[in-house]
């Protein structure tokens, strides 16, 4: 690197990757570092998991992304320290361990699966924020059906043609309408000792809405159109066991209740990155039960102007985590980082400008939220569709993406089925080597005060959309 302004982004998610773009103009250098070789598109996983897209097309290399932008520069590693008066991060990648200053800093880093303390879940429900979690899902469903054609029992085959999804939010609503349309419409002329129509599909949630952020409305049409499907909806139970056969159950009244399923998959919480918590201890910057870090109003940490923290892992506003958030806060670090090298006034606090949400139940099914307006069905979808073939980054992808959209949707076929035994059986290994997560686990919270935690969180997701305050700036003090 030269003498020029040095920024140092870490994250190659839509944080990372649309600050470093918005950097390509500006006098400066800048190295992108990141865990993951790619940029991956988090809102399409599932579509990997349930065999409608190739993982490819949803994680471009960064490399190849950048590769014309001639000031940044791609770095593979895990960023494990920082320090901040010093400006260096460290970062490992197979031992091989690698120091950086800056003069500038974003930090993008996202957010992890959380399941609330019970880490040990993760052995049998496994979440979904990587490729490798949708690749071994799609081991994990499609494999349940393989074996479901070899049951012996009755009890047996309920149990491999029992799907359980956990947490109600836009990813488990997707997947649980995807199990279900593979299960009646997809996979039924496939197997000659069942039919797969028999499948159970149960979404629980221990709050009493489906997808709360989208209001009480979409919600209640969300909830209607996936029973419509023959998914099963079990609002206000909280998980308090996951193990290899099933799930249990608490409900509000002490009640409980078990559910023998082969198949169980955790869409429930999210805990930002632990880079948050390095953060947080040098900066005397507040951290929410989430673990996100609170920012100034520009998205720099007290003290350290210099130190941006945007989208998964940032607390500002109630924003919620999602991708455009990430994306405008990523841009706006950029041009702040801009106005200052080019000695010019910074741009104001940031503004984030809500383009609305949207997800998918099924086929032509979508329920979105764009302002004021709550749109439905097939309009819904379309809109759906348009949307993410945009945001898909790189035009290869986008075709690709778009033709096996075309094969799954006028056929009901999935073109990628493939998964193999290392995509079901390494994750465990590999944590096993690790220290493993049966290490890591921790003993069973409070339940009824995990489930009024989880209640009053969403009962003010409703809240905050239903009254429009959601993104309002709250005065620093
Ligand atoms: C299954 C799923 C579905 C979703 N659906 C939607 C949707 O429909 N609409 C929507 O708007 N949002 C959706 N989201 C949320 C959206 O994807 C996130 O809000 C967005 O990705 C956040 O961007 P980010 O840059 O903060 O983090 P991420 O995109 O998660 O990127 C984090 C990056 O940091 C890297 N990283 C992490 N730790 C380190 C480290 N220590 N060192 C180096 N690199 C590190 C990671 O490899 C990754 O590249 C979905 C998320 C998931 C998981």
């Amino acid at each position: 690197m030269g003498s020029r302004h040095h920024v140092v982004v870490v994250g190659s998610g839509f944080g990372g990757l649309f600050a470093t773009k918005a950097l390509k103009r500006p006098d400066v250098d800048v190295t992108l570092i990141s865990k993951t070789t790619h940029h991956l598109f988090q809102p399409l996983l599932y579509q990997v998991a349930t065999g409608i897209l190739a993982q490819g097309e949803i994680a471009p290399p960064t490399r190849e992304v950048l590769a014309r932008q001639e000031n940044a520069r791609v770095v593979l590693g895990e960023v494990n320290a920082l320090d901040l008066r010093a400006r260096t991060i460290t970062s490992d990648i197979q031992g091989r361990v690698h120091q950086l200053s800056y003069d500038s800093l974003i930090i993008a880093a996202g957010a992890g699966q959380s399941y609330f303390g019970n880490d040990h879940f993760a052995d049998f429900a496994p979440g979904m924020k990587t490729i490798d979690d949708a690749l071994e899902l799609r081991g994990r469903i499609f494999g349940a059906f393989e074996l479901a054609e070899l049951a012996e029992t009755k009890e047996e085959l309920e149990r491999y043609l029992t799907f359980v999804v956990v947490g109600a939010g836009p990813t488990g609503v997707e997947m649980a309408g995807q199990i279900a349309e593979l299960a009646h419409k997809t996979l039924r002329r496939d197997f000659r000792s069942f039919d797969p129509r028999q499948a159970r599909v149960v979404m629980v949630d221990a709050a009493p809405q489906v997808l709360p952020p989208f209001g009480a409305k979409l919600g209640a049409v969300a909830q209607k159109s996936l029973e419509k499907r023959g998914v099963e909806v079990l609002l206000g139970g909280i998980v308090t066991t996951v193990d290899q056969l099933g799930i249990e159950l608490q409900h509000k009244d002490g009640s409980t209740t078990r559910i023998e399923a082969a198949t169980k998959v955790w869409a429930a919480g999210v805990q930002a990155s632990p880079l948050g918590k390095l953060l947080a201890d040098q900066t005397g910057a507040q951290l929410d039960r989430a673990g996100r870090v609170a920012v100034n109003p520009d998205l720099t940490l007290p003290g350290y102007p210099e130190v941006f923290v945007v989208g998964d892992m940032m607390a500002l506003d109630n924003l919620p985590g999602v991708a455009q958030v990430a994306i405008q806060g990523g841009k706006y670090a950029a041009r702040t980082i801009n106005q200052r090298v080019e000695e010019k006034a910074p741009p104001g606090p940031f503004k984030y400008f809500d383009k609305g949400s949207m997800a998918t139940i099924s086929r032509f099914s979508a329920v979105a939220l764009v302002g004021r307006l709550r749109l439905t069905g097939l309009i819904a979808w379309l809109m759906w569709l348009v949307i993410h073939l945009l945001y898909l980054t790189g035009f290869k992808n986008r075709f690709t993406a778009l033709l096996h959209w075309l094969v799954t949707f006028a056929s009901n076929s999935r073109s990628e089925r493939t998964a193999t035994a290392q995509q079901i059986y390494a994750r465990l290994a590999i944590g096993r080597l690790e220290g493993g997560t049966a290490s890591v686990a921790s003993s069973p919270a409070h339940w009824n005060d995990l489930r009024a935690e989880l209640e009053a969180k969403a009962a003010e997701e409703t809240r905050l959309t239903d009254s429009g305050e959601r993104g309002s700036r709250v005065e620093a003090g």
